[in-house]
């Protein structure tokens, strides 16, 4: 029998499994509150919890299933922590702090498939998805490790743009999302919560049918379909005629604003006339438009980037304003600790080899 996370089940899950079993409705209740309200650690700790009860949650289930290898503090707060999984494999969960409160920013995969021509995580191909128990501890072992400072600090929002493709891992990512939001649970408000993609269009209809009202980011990076296959491979087979209905489809249903990520590249995506052509491209939604301007975070492997200058960032900003799209720039933190996209955990394995 194999044993898994528990933190991988929803509410409903669990009742359902322990009704199955013979134990009454009320037990999935404590039990929740024991991991998320009072956060044990293992299951002997559950007082009020009945031994048998206890003893097939056991034989069934492990509550923490990630290591701490690293964690590192920056000077504005920012925190970085690099995790073994169970089968040895390193990934890593930031946690940011905002004047609106405290982000973490998890890991969905181990590496990542899509391969842009940017990103860390890109460099090294999934080797697998993450479950949703172990998108969920890094929740909790963040939270956990911030309830030891007795700051009662709170996780309160989520940023799903950490190593891996999120729409490529759905129902798991889905669960994780389930969980966090459970109000007897972690109580993280669907609007805190973030999920970036590369634009997998067939899944962002299934994302915009799900019932859950989590914020969408789009990782857009150019404005054609000429230079977007060139920066992000994925654009072969999802082009912008392809991505841009499923994300009208999404409109449709939520009519919530949408992020797009636009990372900086010198040379490359940032000059004024890619911003008339993205304000074009957005041009029939652009009241729910919102761009993300990134300056890119220098990756050694990928040395045919730099970052744009400032100055032709702020222009690409003031372009897009004059022609009503809204944006703004997201200066990284935590600048010290390589808290960007996988650089942590590229730089652990490079060592490892
Ligand atoms: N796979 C999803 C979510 C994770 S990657 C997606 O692509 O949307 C998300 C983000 O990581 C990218 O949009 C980009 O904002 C950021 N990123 C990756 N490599 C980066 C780099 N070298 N510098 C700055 N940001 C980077
Ligand atoms: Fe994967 Fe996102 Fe990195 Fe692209 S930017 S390689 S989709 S993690």
């Amino acid at each position: 029998m194999m044993k898994t996370s528990i933190y991988g089940l929803t509410f409903k899950e669990l009742t359902d499994w322990l009704v199955e079993r013979g134990e009454q409705k009320f037990r999935a209740e404590q039990v929740w509150d024991w991991l998320y309200k009072k956060r044990i650690t293992s299951f002997d700790q559950m007082k009020n919890v009945n031994k048998s009860c206890i003893t097939l949650l056991d034989e069934h289930f492990f509550i923490k299933t990630l290591t701490e290898e690293i964690v590192q503090e920056s000077s504005d707060g920012t925190m970085k922590f690099l995790f073994k999984l169970a089968d040895g494999n390193l990934i890593e969960t930031v946690l940011m702090r905002f004047n609106y409160g405290l982000s973490v920013c998890v890991t969905t995969q181990v590496g990542c498939n899509i391969g842009c021509s940017f990103c860390a995580s890109g460099l090294l191909t999934k080797s697998r998805d993450l479950t949703a128990g172990e998108i969920v501890e890094q929740i909790m072992h963040v939270q956990m490790h911030l309830d030891k400072r007795a700051k009662e600090e709170r996780v309160s929002h989520i940023v799903v743009i950490g190593i891996g493709e999120p729409l490529d891992n759905f129902d798991n990512v889905m669960n994780f999302l389930y969980v966090v939001n459970e109000d007897r649970g972690l109580n993280i408000g669907a609007r805190h919560i973030t999920v970036s993609t590369s634009g997998l269009a067939h899944k962002i209809y299934d994302f915009a049918d799900t019932d859950i009202q989590v914020n969408l980011a789009v990782s857009i990076h150019a404005p054609n379909n000429d230079l977007r296959t060139r920066i992000m491979k994925i654009n072969r087979a999802f082009p912008l005629e392809k991505l841009m209905p499923s994300i009208k489809y999404y409109l449709q249903k939520r009519n919530r604003r949408i992020t797009y990520e636009y990372i900086m590249l010198h040379d490359v995506n940032d000059k004024e006339e890619h911003a008339r052509e993205l304000s074009t491209l957005l041009a029939d939604h652009r009241h729910l438009a919102y761009v993300n301007l990134i300056p890119y975070n220098s990756v050694d492997e990928h040395d045919q980037y730099r970052r744009s200058e400032t100055a032709t960032i702020q222009k690409f900003h003031e372009t897009l304003k004059k022609r009503g799209i809204a944006s703004g720039v997201r200066w990284e933190q935590g600048a010290d600790i390589d808290a960007a996209c996988g650089q942590l955990r590229s730089k652990q394995m490079k060592k490892a080899e």
